[in-house]
């Protein structure tokens, strides 16, 4: 399969533009010709092979001034790298400069006020840690590799969000370097339009060299099902689970996975790999909540084959299932929000699931509502506040040859659930390259002509027009 996302064309004055960084940043400039350059243009995922002009590997926001003066200077495409883990690898770009944070490390908590605030090459596992040592914690996504800085500006899906909304919906501030090189603080109070993009469109108005969160008690323990079914009652259970997670209360955040059974030990090993139906839930009420009673109706779908339910740190909750989606491997997902979960599309699901093309393959339903339903539906540029679930279909393998197979599923499923959408798509699970342009309307909805008018009001010369129209 190529990776169809095509650079705009533009012939850049490869080694100017590297004097000019050279001169001018702290961190390292690595071109072609440097032997690191396979590493730096590498990503999560393994299908993405671009090839940069260079990578301007960041110290900090002072050298993100500079890259961007570099940038306004000479005009390649430019794209921003965050964590990498943006499955269409929109981090890197052909012939162009990367302008890549993930050196930028750090995360300084104020337990006191409540807040932290973390540099942008910083990881949900790193931001975790520290807030963990005070008990708190911003709501980030399910995976502890995957960088804060994407995640965020896109929404933020995450095991608690029923109980804090995404994770953008904690951002107190942001610090944002525009187009004009200026550096600029974004919140409620200041520049709240670029604060207002920021929180799910986030791509392409700046580059972000910190984010400041706002935390909530949480952890260190925390409750949670994880309850393993027969494949065989899929449909049932489905239909079941969607019932219970209809009245769930928002101090839990359920959700369901078509999958393969973990190599775990509570697991019997004969049923390894087999195709199962996990449903999990996480409780993210407040001490003295009672948090089984509260997770009762998603523990309690029929006869399972193994529960794993209980009681578990927060940070090992968050890095559970990091060890399920390994570096370098070959992935595709894509999703579709949906405001109702029929029997219809229950059926649908389980046959397309059935048809996957290898066992690292999954489907996932999202339960949204509560706190992330909460929000007005203008107050931020997320523009699917009201959908009541997500559900992503995540094609994984390791074999390039089945490239074609194995994207052509996750298109195929993705295509068979349209008739069940509410039209919607989530920038984070969007595809990858050719969707780009065709999809913008599904992300954004009706904020797209906002985002655009965001934009072009701090970047009129569209120095980072090809990272906006990327996924
Ligand atoms: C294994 C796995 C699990 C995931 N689980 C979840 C989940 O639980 N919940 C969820 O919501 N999503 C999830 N995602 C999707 C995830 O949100 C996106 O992949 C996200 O873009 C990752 O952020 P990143 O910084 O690692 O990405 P990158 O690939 O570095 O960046 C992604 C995009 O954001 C832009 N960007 C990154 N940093 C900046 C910045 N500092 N300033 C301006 N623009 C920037 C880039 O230009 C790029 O377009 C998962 C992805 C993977 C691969």
């Amino acid at each position: 399969m190529p990776d169809t996302e095509a650079a705009m064309p533009r012939a850049v004055p490869e080694e100017a533009l590297a004097h000019e960084l050279r001169s001018s940043l702290h961190g390292e400039v690595i071109d072609r010709g440097h032997p690191g350059y396979d590493e730096a243009r590498a990503v999560w995922n393994g299908l993405i092979d671009r090839h940069p002009a260079l990578v301007a590997r960041c110290s900090g926001t002072a050298d993100v001034v500079e890259a961007v003066r570099a940038a306004r200077k000479f005009r390649p495409v430019v794209s921003v790298r965050g964590g990498g883990h943006q499955v269409a690898g929109s981090a890197v770009c052909d012939d162009g400069l990367v302008i890549d944070l993930s050196h930028m490390k750090g995360v300084h908590v104020d337990p006191a006020a409540r807040t932290a605030r973390a540099r942008a090459g910083v990881t949900w596992g790193e931001f975790d840690r520290e807030t963990q040592l005070y008990r708190l914690a911003a709501p980030g996504g399910e995976i502890s590799a995957t960088g804060i800085a994407g995640l965020t500006l896109g929404g933020g899906f995450g095991f608690v969000m029923r109980t804090f909304g995404l994770s953008c919906d904690s951002l107190r501030s942001l610090t944002v370097v525009t187009a004009d090189g200026t550096v600029r603080t974004a919140s409620r109070e200041e520049e709240p339009e670029l604060f207002w993009a920021a929180r799910g469109g986030g791509r392409g108005i700046g580059v972000v060299t910190s984010f400041e969160f706002d935390l909530h008690p949480l952890g260190p323990e925390v409750a949670a099902v994880l309850v393993l079914h027969p494949y065989e009652r899929a449909e049932e259970v489905l239909r079941a689970w969607r019932d219970a997670a209809a009245v769930a209360p928002d101090t839990v955040t359920p959700e369901l996975l078509l999958w393969s059974v973990p190599a775990d030990p509570g697991v019997p090993a004969e049923l390894h790999r087999a195709s199962c139906v996990m449903v999990g839930a996480v409780h993210g009420g407040p001490p003295g909540d009672d948090a089984a009673a509260a997770l009762a109706p998603q523990r309690e779908l029929g006869p399972p084959l193994a529960d794993l339910s209980g009681t578990v740190p927060y940070v090992a909750l968050q890095g559970a299932n990091t060890w399920r989606f390994p570096d370098g491997e070959r992935y595709f997902m894509k999703s579709h929000f949906m405001d109702d979960l029929g029997d219809e599309a229950v059926r649908t699901l389980v046959d397309w699931y059935s048809r996957r093309p290898t066992p690292e393959s999954l489907i996932v339903v999202r339960t949204l509502g509560g706190a992330v339903a909460r929000v007005g539906p203008d107050d931020s540029a997320f523009a699917h506040r009201s959908a009541r679930f997500n559900v992503s279909i995540d094609a994984g393998w390791q074999d390039p040859a089945l490239d074609d197979t194995a994207i052509g599923w996750a298109r195929s499923a993705w295509d068979a659930m349209k008739p069940f959408s509410s039209g919607g798509t989530y920038v984070n699970f969007a595809g990858l390259g050719e969707d780009a342009g065709e999809l913008r309307g599904a992300v954004f909805g009706s904020h797209e002509e906002r985002l655009e008018h965001t934009r072009a009001a701090y970047d009129p010369e569209g120095l980072f027009r090809s990272a906006a129209y990327r996924p």
